[in-house]
């Protein structure tokens, strides 16, 4: 399997290449040269297959040229009980009338993003005990993508990580639940500022190539290639939970904000598996639901991004989205560069009127936006319904997912969080708020360990010379 860029720019590379990098160096986002196909018969032969194997099943196509036996064995160890609650790793619970929800929050952090995380924390460790060589991840967070980080890589060998959070500006559970880890190689800090700021100091530093390089920093952001490829996995786990023939398909209703989650739902579909829709659902900062209305993708300037009650969805552009346009317009990296280049521009691309835009309305996908009010009125519903306590994220794609329901197609909800991580929002709601699962019962009350610091690039530059790795 070979890598490229979408525009252009790369070397056909491999999986292990591209393992550690974020952006190529052309500026453009990984892709495989073609997406593996799947069989009927593999559909078939996957049915009882555990997690892991399944897992094995897909990524050992994307990950060719780690060999077997090693990428087994990192799977292996990634999916367990320990980490996941069960074997199953992924359950799906019936809501009824042919809904489903796919638990995809029973890892460490309580959301979904672990389920990628934790394998790439093993993943990275392996490549830099086989190359010697060490990694400094540096980071800025509002608060889950930083946690699911540092849970993934603590205690891993070759790898430190320079966290930076606003100072006093997430939640006391989001806080915990970060600052708790005594491991000595996550170093968390405490920025007196707002979000924009650490992500102004990440930047800096990022851009200052000397020190970079000096330093061997580095970053897992949404847009790591491995990344999507171990979210294809619990696609196919879903489907092949709630189907018995090859033949059924199912719909997918998917709470999206970078566009991470829903690409690997669209790569699975582009292998072959029988997914009739892919339903997107944006909150109120919906750049997605416009462009698969309009044809217009539509980049919102930072101040102009909403703070809403599924903030891990509020975003100003879709760091992922360049990979599906890409094969929207035929996989021309030409046409990828000038699209991009009129975002930076003027601030938008419009396909409509354009063929591209009927491959983006053949392409399985139909979008919907949630407001509060929404996100409200289905936890109530779904609770009264089932007895089952959703997230707000969650809400928002059951809500659109309920809007494109289609009779005797089961449709399958992604539980990207579990309601514990948003309390004060399930209080809203129902008026209670819900069970903590064990062990995360005095999150807020064990002993915390980070560093308070200015907005200031020299003295993260400095910090980081004393601590790295
Ligand atoms: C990150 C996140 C999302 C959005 O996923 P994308 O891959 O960015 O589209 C949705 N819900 C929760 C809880 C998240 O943490």
């Amino acid at each position: 399997m070979r890598y490229l860029s979408t525009r252009g720019g790369l070397a056909p590379a491999s999986f292990s290449d591209i393992l550690l990098g974020g952006l190529a160096p052309d500026g453009g986002l990984t892709l495989p040269e073609s997406y593996p196909t799947v069989t009927p018969g593999d559909l078939a032969e996957w049915r009882n297959f555990s997690y892991p194997q399944l897992a094995f099943a897909i990524l050992h196509r994307f990950a060719d040229d780690i060999p077997a036996a090693d990428l087994r064995a990192l799977i292996d160890k990634t999916y367990t009980a320990a980490s996941f609650l069960s074997d199953v790793i992924t359950p799906v619970t019936p809501l009824g009338d042919g809904i489903w929800l796919l638990g995809l929050s029973n890892g460490p952090t309580l959301a979904f993003k672990d389920i990628a995380l934790q394998l790439i924390g093993n993943l990275f460790e392996y490549t830099l005990l086989k190359s010697g060589g060490h990694l400094n991840i540096l980071g800025a967070t509002s608060g889950d993508t930083g946690s699911s980080a540092e849970y993934a890589l603590r205690g891993k060998h070759g790898i430190r990580v320079f966290m930076l959070s606003p100072h006093q500006k997430m939640s006391r559970f989001q806080t915990a639940q970060m600052f708790s880890l005594q491991d000595p190689n996550i170093f968390n800090i405490a920025v007196r500022g707002v979000f924009d700021d650490c992500q102004d100091m990440v930047k800096a530093v990022s851009n200052d190539a000397d020190f970079k390089t000096r330093y061997a920093i580095g970053t897992v952001n949404s847009i790591n290639w491995a990344r999507v490829a171990a979210q294809i996995v619990y696609y196919f786990k879903g489907w092949l939970a709630v189907t018995t023939r090859a033949d059924q398909h199912v719909s997918f209703a998917v709470p999206s904000g970078n566009f991470g989650n829903i690409c690997a739902g669209y790569i699975a579909r582009r292998m072959g598996l029988p997914i009739r829709r892919l339903i997107l659902a944006t909150n109120e900062n919906n750049v997605l639901d416009e462009f698969f209305r309009t044809g217009i993708y539509r980049v919102r300037p930072t101040d102009a991004v909403a703070h809403t009650s599924s903030p891990s969805m509020d975003i100003s552009k879709a760091s992922n989205f360049e990979r599906f346009i890409f094969d929207m317009v035929g996989r021309d990296p030409a046409v990828v560069r000038e699209l991009w280049r009129q975002i930076d521009a003027q601030g938008y691309f419009d396909l409509a009127d354009t063929r591209y835009f009927q491959a983006v309305q053949e392409s399985g996908f139909v979008t919907g936006s949630s407001t509060h009010q929404h996100r409200m009125a289905t936890i109530r519903r779904v609770y009264q319904e089932s007895g089952i306590m959703i997230d707000t994220h969650t809400a928002d794609g059951v809500n659109i997912g309920l809007e494109y329901r289609e009779k005797d197609i089961p449709l399958i909800g992604l539980e990207t969080a579990l309601p514990v991580k948003f309390e004060d929002s399930m209080v809203e709601a129902l008026g209670c708020a819900p069970e903590r699962p064990a062990g995360y019962e005095n999150l807020e009350s064990l002993p915390q360990r980070f560093t308070v610091m200015d907005a200031d690039v020299d003295a993260i530059k400095d910090y980081i010379a004393q601590h790295a790795g």
